[in-house]
């Protein structure tokens, strides 16, 4: 048996996430946020700017 090159075993995630880093205008927390709109997991303002 000759095998070439073997199984190619990539995971590949079929869903990437693209995460973006983004500051809060109003705690200035800064936080990786996901999607269109992010919000902020400290105090749940949707102020936030991309950084
Ligand atoms: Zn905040």
């Amino acid at each position: 048996m000759c095998s070439v090159g073997g199984p190619l075993d990539i995971d590949l995630p079929a869903d990437r996430v693209e995460t973006k880093a983004y500051r809060c205008k109003d705690c200035g927390e800064q936080f990786k946020g996901i999607g269109k709109r992010p919000m902020c997991p400290s105090c749940q303002s949707e102020d936030v700017v991309e950084i």
